[in-house]
């Protein structure tokens, strides 16, 4: 015989989708207090939720007529017909929450809406006694004891109190990253978790994950037509091995979404590894017609109207920020000083700042500084001072962090030292190389060889039949960072040129290793190439204990400001370290 279900029934089941834990009732409890209008909420939780759930907010409150509906299913005032569903502005919307977490637990919700008296509804085993008086408490106090004692399966499947403590921990996390304008309070077995105020969302971010990362945060803030963009990416300090600090949000709802997260890790290019995960909270601001978040209630995922747009649209989001961090670093000076007038006034330019599209050879040739004895400044000299002078009051950039090649120094036999005029740069020697080879020999993937130098001898190399397979896969390519190599028969090739920057002796160990490391380590990298250009820059490079003398490490310098990513090295480790003079100042106390 077919019957009806009881409501009570019907909750229950239903509970089974919306309330799966401690955590799904601690969100449902922050949405409603949030589509509340509050300002403040307080959560607190006792054994890990599975004793005690209170979450109290100073919203509009409930009428002392309504309270006794917000508890019954698909009772809702947010929306009244069906085209408020594609216009939804609140975070709930079901009317499904309330009514079932009521099934299968000890409910009271304690409320009052401005100005009028406060009423309070107590909840137990489904079903409620009406309405009682209680005091006002300006807001709403909702509150639940013994989450699934009367679903003993349920009960079971709670989680210790830490592991469901730490899923709490977790949601609350995330809606405080999402609206840092409201206070929240999370207190757990009488102890503090989160105490926030209204504050900046950088700020939010190191109160709620670690109190170094608003140093190391991107902002965005970009319009592309009617999508808006905001929230920050982290710098290349806050890459983490494993994921967890994504927080993507749809109009301020949490959302997961794996091709969102690429779109964002793809725009880090070669700063990250695969493995390495950025960290980000970005918000997405869409119109509600372009994504329908009616997916599913318990469900982060929402489904887009138009997910490549928006993937590309994200990526760009992401490439623009991450280029600003480069702009924003140092500047160099390639110290090409023209005296311009009677008094010897020097003017420096930043080289970077002018000519970062000239390649690498061509500007070497121009930096060369003029030499010192004239004394008499020639005529065109004079008009190119002045055309730079007035190309520099364009650019009005700042010069304090230009780097002058003229003082610089090998310590260590590893890094370079140099001065700026806003402190001093330490450079590590063999990233700084690995880098530029590595961002060379992909341009050269794509255009022209890289120099060769013929060796005298040719060298025969001999392969077994396997790995000489993996090599005529990467011969091609060796050919464009430099080697000139001929197959000689099945498995032996015969060297006849190599990168010019390679010193000479060890070429047959090094193409043994790049075939060798590229072979096992392949899949780190996005593409063959990078990985072979990265194999490539690694082996090249000079090494810590290498002498480099002025002229070398002026060159190295150089080279190294006309990358793309002069501050981190292919793998993200940082080349470049600042000490400003402020910094150096406060070590010796002088203030
Ligand atoms: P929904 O949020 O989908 O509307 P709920 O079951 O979560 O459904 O809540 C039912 C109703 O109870 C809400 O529509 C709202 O009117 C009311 N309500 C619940 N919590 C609060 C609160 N903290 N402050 C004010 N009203 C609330
Ligand atoms: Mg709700």
């Amino acid at each position: 015989m077919i019957k009806a279900l009881s409501e009570d029934l019907r909750n229950k089941i239903s509970a089974g989708e919306v309330v799966e834990n401690p955590a799904s009732v601690v969100k449902e409890l922050i949405e409603n207090s949030l589509d509340a209008n509050s300002t403040q909420i307080m959560i607190v939780i006792e054994k890990g939720g599975h004793q005690t759930i209170q979450v109290s907010d100073n919203g509009i409150g409930i009428s002392v007529e309504d309270l006794p509906s917000s508890v019954m299913r698909f009772h809702t005032s947010k929306i009244k017909e069906l085209k408020d569903l594609f216009e939804i502005e609140t975070l709930g919307f079901r009317g499904e929450a309330l009514a079932s977490i009521a099934s299968v637990s000890e409910m009271k919700i304690t409320s009052n809406v401005r100005e009028k008296d406060g009423y309070c509804l107590r909840f137990v085993n489904g079903s409620h006694n009406g309405v009682e008086p209680a005091p006002k408490i300006n807001g709403t106090e909702i509150t639940i004891r013994d989450l699934f004692y009367n679903t003993p399966v349920r009960k079971k499947f709670l989680k210790t109190p830490r592991t469901e403590l730490r899923k709490i921990v977790d949601i609350v996390r995330r809606y405080g990253l999402a609206f840092p304008e409201i206070s929240f309070k999370l207190i757990a077995d009488d102890r503090e978790i989160f105490d926030l105020n209204r504050e900046k969302l950088a700020d939010r971010i190191d109160k709620l994950l670690d109190p170094t990362y608003s140093k190391n945060l991107l902002p965005i803030n970009i319009t592309k037509g009617d999508y808006f963009f905001s929230g920050f990416i982290g710098n290349l300090n806050l890459i983490r091995s494993r994921p967890g600090e994504q927080y993507l949000f749809l109009n301020r709802r949490f959302i997961k979404d794996r091709l969102m997260n690429r779109a964002v890790y793809n725009a880090y290019e070669s700063l990250i590894k695969r493995g390495e995960y950025p960290f980000f909270v970005i918000n997405l601001v869409l119109p509600n017609d372009q994504a329908d978040v009616n997916v599913h209630p318990m469900k982060l995922e929402v489904r887009f109207n138009d997910e490549w747009r928006l993937f590309n649209l994200l990526k760009n989001v992401v490439s623009e920020t991450l280029q600003s961090i480069l702009n924003t670093t140092p500047s160099f000076d390639a110290s090409f000083e023209f005296p311009i007038d009677d008094n010897n006034r020097f003017f420096n330019v930043p080289a970077n700042t002018l000519q970062k599209n000239i390649p690498v050879t061509s500007r070497q040739a121009e930096l060369k500084p003029p030499s010192s004895e004239s004394s008499v400044v020639p005529n065109n000299n004079l008009k190119r001072a002045r055309e730079y002078v007035s190309q520099l009051a364009e650019a009005s950039k700042e010069n304090e962090n230009q780097i002058s090649v003229e003082n610089i120094w090998q310590i260590h036999k590893k890094y370079i030292i140099s001065e700026i005029n806003s402190g001093l740069v330490i450079i590590d020697q063999h990233v700084a190389h690995e880098r530029v080879l590595y961002e060379e020999a992909l341009e050269a993937f794509e255009s022209t060889s890289m120099a060769s130098q013929t060796l005298l001898f040719p060298e025969t190399l001999v392969f077994s039949p396997d790995d000489f397979d993996g090599l005529l896969d990467v011969l091609p390519y060796l050919e464009k960072i430099g080697f000139k190599i001929k197959k000689q028969d099945q498995t032996s090739i015969r060297i006849e040129a190599i990168p010019s920057e390679l010193s000479i002796g060890n070429e047959k160990n090094v193409i043994r290793e790049i075939l060798d490391n590229f072979l096992k380590d392949q899949k780190k990298y996005s593409s063959f190439q990078e990985g072979l250009a990265a194999m490539f820059a690694c082996k090249a490079a000079v090494k810590a204990g290498d002498v480099l003398v002025k002229e070398e490490m002026q060159e190295l310098v150089n080279r190294l400001f006309s990358t793309k990513h002069p501050y981190y090295c292919p793998h993200g480790r940082p080349i470049i370290v600042q000490l400003s003079l402020h910094e150096l100042d406060g070590r010796f106390e002088r203030h």
